[in-house]
């Protein structure tokens, strides 16, 4: 059993005053991990600790600083396996993919490691004379509010970015995934100067305590009913805030592509992690020329997953996070069938312990159904069959939220048609997954605002200031 710390003002053990959590395996029940609660006085006291050391940090050159990542990169990698070993333990998916989060994170932390001491800004000749020049700088304080579905990969992303570019962060990792957040901390602090980085732990009262805080900056990645919650705190104070939040991805499968391929790309955009994915395949638009043929090759898959416990070998489908997110999974496929989708596969609540979930295709779903319109988070592909490409574009582009989306298609014109008029941060062309590590783009509507990957969430941590220099009397220097 895990028995995690917090990390306040540079002490390892400090707080906890608000009691403790117990964390369960979701594949049994049994317990995993004790974490504190901090309380709101050790929450103000972390910021304030935080505020303390962020001068220091700030002046430290660049590539000292990158040099730091670099080697709490290599701290993370030497803690892999562990790492890799309390996410499944917490959040149950498969070890393959926990240990695919790991090394994408420790990936993302060598990759801004890199970047950050290349960065500069524009210079500018006004008057003879004069230089003008742009001068990144750090932020200040940093709340780094993750969730549990992809835990190390998420946070390296958020904290490498603020660290790097001389933030100092607080970061309060998911309730469900705090062991894996602890042993994260743990790695990143040994190569870090003490007071850089803290950690706090607790569910999300503890995330609002810290919202609420003076802070430069707030960054959530999580579900969009919180996002919203964390906007409001942070236009009180003046913080900024950048939301990597929930969606409602659709893939449009169009009337030309092979079905069973088709079906090969839904199931593992629906399936994979569970379908705990923020850009998991969340409804499916097919033409009804190859809804008949897609939709039994996807039955076929679904139905031949290997489903177990994700520490064991050959785990393809790993129960859901808790059976709280299990009961909102269920409630919402109970619902589309009893306004009149038909279960395909799966659908049905399995007997014994967990919070396992089948792998489920719902057909005779309707666009407004709220199976479709909103974020389910779980292994259900409710398929929706349509009329034309333009009728499957139109529904894509109809929802509350703007994350991503994926067209199948062998037609160029459709494909052109599609980046062009899904109003969603990213398009994926004939590959539900498997964008160039780096990318990045801006979700948009409920799915949040900013740049949460990439080069550009350096940008987003950093402020610029613009100088004007000119000699006295507007003479040379
Ligand atoms: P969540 O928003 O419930 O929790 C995320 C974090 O926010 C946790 O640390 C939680 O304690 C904290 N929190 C909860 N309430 C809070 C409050 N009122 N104030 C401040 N902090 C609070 O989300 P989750 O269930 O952990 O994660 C699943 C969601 O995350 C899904 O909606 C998924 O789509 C989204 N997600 C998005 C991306 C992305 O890049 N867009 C990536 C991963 C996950």
């Amino acid at each position: 059993m895990y028995t995690v710390a917090q990390l306040i003002g540079g002490v390892w053990g400090a707080g906890g005053e608000g009691g403790e959590l117990v964390v369960h395996d979701p594949a049994d029940g049994s317990p995993v991990t004790r974490t504190p609660v901090a309380t709101a006085d050790e929450v103000a006291k972390a910021v304030e600790a935080a505020r303390g050391v962020a001068a220091e940090w700030a002046a430290t050159a660049p590539a000292d600083r990158a040099a730091a990542l670099h080697r709490a990169a290599d701290a993370v990698e030497a803690a892999a396996d562990e790492l890799a070993e309390a996410t499944t333990a917490e959040m149950g998916k498969p070890l393959d993919d926990a240990r695919g989060g790991v090394a994408a994170g420790v990936g993302t932390l060598r990759q801004y490691a890199e970047l950050a001491p290349l960065r500069g800004g524009r210079t500018l000749h006004g008057a003879h004379g004069a230089l003008d020049f742009m001068a990144p700088e750090p932020r200040g304080v940093v709340a780094a509010i993750t969730p549990w579905n992809d835990p190390v990969a998420v946070s390296c992303g958020l904290l490498g970015a603020a660290l790097v570019t001389g933030n100092v962060v607080v970061y309060k990792p998911s309730e469900r995934t705090p062991a894996t957040g602890w042993l994260l901390a743990r790695a990143l602090d040994s190569a870090l100067p003490a007071g850089v980085l803290s950690l706090i732990t607790g569910g999300g009262e503890v995330g609002a305590a810290l919202a609420g805080q003076e802070l430069d900056v707030i960054a959530h990645v999580g579900s969009t009913a919180t996002g919203r919650v964390i906007a409001a705190a942070g236009a009180r104070t003046g913080a900024k805030v950048l939301l990597e939040n929930g969606g409602s991805d659709p893939l449009v499968v169009d009337a030309d592509v092979d079905p069973i391929w088709a079906a090969e790309q839904a199931a593992l955009g629906c399936f994979a992690n569970a379908g705990q994915i923020c850009v998991a395949v969340e409804r499916i638009y097919v033409h009804r020329d190859v809804a008949e043929g897609f939709l039994d090759a996807l039955v076929a898959r679904a139905e031949a997953l290997t489903v177990g416990p994700g520490r064991d070998p050959g785990t393809q489908l790993a129960p859901l996070v808790d059976r709280r997110h299990r009961d909102h999974v269920h409630g919402q496929v109970t619902a589309a069938l009893a306004d009149g989708a038909r279960i395909r596969a799966g659908g049905v609540l399995p007997d014994g312990p967990g919070a396992f979930y089948p792998a489920t295709v719902v057909e005779g779903c309707r666009h407004d159904m709220a199976l479709v319109r909103e974020e389910t988070f779980g292994p259900v592909a409710p398929v929706v069959v349509v009329d034309s490409f333009s009728e499957g574009l139109r529904c894509a582009a109809d929802s509350p939220y703007g994350l991503a989306a994926t067209v199948l298609t062998g037609s160029m014109s459709h494909a052109q048609r599609a980046w062009r008029e899904l109003p969603v941060g990213t398009v994926k062309i004939n590959s539900v997954f498997g964008g160039a590590p780096g990318g990045a783009a801006q979700p948009r509507r409920g799915s949040g605002q900013g740049f949460g990957y990439g080069p550009e969430l350096l940008d987003e941590f950093s402020t610029v200031k613009a100088v004007h220099l000119e000699a006295p009397g507007g003479g040379h220097w």
